[in-house]
């Protein structure tokens, strides 16, 4: 277990630096300014990205494997490094993923969010040129290269399951845990242990068939192009007031009202869209009515949405 720790503390010290002053998101420490003390922030693949569904390239990968997703996680921290909130486990063995577009196994490392000033903004990467109010990041490391400070010197060393939230109506359940840890965290360096125990599965969205991935960068500096990028297309509905509760954290310089990047040049880079034509679309049924619980329990019945393979349905036209 403290080895874990290790690792997660030299993770941070290469992913978000021991000192919150290094950079920002506005002013002479904001994103323009990045690549004068970071070289690799003026990279040639850089992260986030605005995807063009149009110039996706449609791929049908290997079915992504989620390991200890829907484990009972007791050993939650949540902690305010000054840029976000993260998330953090102790519990062994640490939740991991392999297939999808991944070579090897990546273990978890940690999670944190990114999000704007108000509900029109604030994810990183866009989808056709659409924000997002706030934006999951899971980051897992390669489990060859055996800690996360390794990893960030090979160019597959991390993967990045992304997740976009929209608003609802409706309160999503399985978020009241971590806003009510978030106001015990507003102070910066500060964290908390979770209340109860936790499960990454009960926090995602029911679809994890659909997804764009691309090569790209860490979004704040060093902004090493390391990562493999997932971006899971179902949305997480959240209320208003779930994502408010993030912008009332605070760095040393007052609230975080927004910590994310501005999209990047996509370059030569080729982004891919598995769609497993196995699965029907979530867009088949977007009932307002609905809450999030039918919604959750909607998504554990997975075989449901399974449809025969010679569906004419296209992904493209699907969205
Ligand atoms: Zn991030």
């Amino acid at each position: 277990m403290h080895l874990i720790s290790t690792f997660a503390f030299a993770f941070l010290q290469a992913f978000h630096f021991i000192n919150a002053e290094d950079f920002g998101y506005d002013g002479v420490r904001g994103p323009t300014y990045w690549g004068e003390r970071y070289q690799e922030c003026r990279g040639k693949h850089q992260s986030p990205i605005d995807i063009n569904i149009l110039r996706v390239k449609q791929v049908a990968l290997p079915d992504i494997s989620f390991v200890g997703f829907d484990d009972s996680i007791d050993d939650v921290h949540v902690t305010n490094n000054g840029h976000t909130v993260l998330i953090e486990v102790d519990n062994e063995p640490h939740p991991r993923v392999s297939g999808g577009p991944l070579d090897g196994d990546y273990i978890f490392s940690q999670m944190h969010f990114h999000w704007g000033d108000n509900d029109t903004f604030g994810s990183e990467d866009k989808i056709n040129h659409r924000s997002f109010p706030m934006e999951l990041h899971m980051v897992f490391f390669k489990e060859e290269y055996k800690t996360a400070q390794e990893a960030v010197k090979h160019s597959d060393g991390l993967t990045v399951l992304a997740f976009f939230y929209e608003l609802d109506r409706h309160k999503h359940p399985a978020y009241d845990d971590i806003t009510a840890a978030l106001a015990n965290v507003t102070e910066p360096h500060t964290t908390v242990v979770m209340s109860h125990p936790f499960s990454i599965l009960n926090i995602l969205p029911y679809d994890l068939n659909r997804y764009f991935t691309y090569r790209g960068s860490l979004t704040t500096p060093p902004c090493s192009e390391v990562v493999i990028w997932l971006d899971f297309e179902q949305p997480v509905r959240l209320a208003h007031d779930q994502i408010e509760a993030f912008r009332e954290l605070r760095s040393a310089t007052g609230k975080i009202r927004h910590n994310f990047r501005p999209i990047q040049p996509i370059g030569d880079r080729v982004v891919f869209y598995n769609v497993d034509n196995k699965y029907f679309n979530y867009n088949e049924v977007d009932n307002p009515d609905e809450d999030n619980t039918q919604r959750r329990k909607r998504g554990h019945n997975r075989s449901n949405v399974t449809l025969a393979k010679d569906s004419p349905r296209t992904a493209l036209n699907a969205v």
